[in-house]
């Protein structure tokens, strides 16, 4: 999708901090880190949202999360642990509708709190 933000990264139009490539899968540090180690793990092809996934998406979502963890490991957070995140939709928190796994690690995230607002 020509005007999406994660596309123009895949395509080097927009400099990111690259960490893995592969066929199918791009990832890099995100640009504003809620962690030590915050990476954002992507499908080359634009897919908006998780919800848009479908069955013949079902090899690629199988890559996406073993890849996850190869990356994970990359990054030195998988023997003591990472969060990882995928948001969807506004009340989800997404904010880039392109699917992407977040990876948070490097220090110990905590539980995880939703707070109840209304
Ligand atoms: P979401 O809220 O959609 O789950 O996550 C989007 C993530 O993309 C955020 O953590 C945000 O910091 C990150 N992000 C937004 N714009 C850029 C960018 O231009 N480069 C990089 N590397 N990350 C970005
Ligand atoms: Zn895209």
């Amino acid at each position: 999708m020509s005007d999406c933000l994660f596309c123009k990264i895949v395509a080097g139009d927009i400099p990111s901090n690259k960490i893995y490539e592969d066929a199918h899968l791009f990832a890099f540090h995100d640009i504003n880190p809620q962690a030590p180690v915050h990476a954002l793990v992507i499908p080359k092809r634009h897919i908006e949202t998780l919800d848009d996934l479908t069955e013949p998406d079902r090899e690629l979502a199988g890559h996406l999360l073993e890849r996850t963890t190869h990356i994970a490991r990359l990054l030195g957070v998988a023997e003591a642990g990472y969060r990882t995140m995928i948001n969807t939709r506004s009340d989800g928190g997404q904010e880039v509708y392109h699917i992407h796994v977040h990876i948070l690690g490097g220090k110990r995230i905590g539980p995880m709190v939703c707070r109840q607002s209304s």
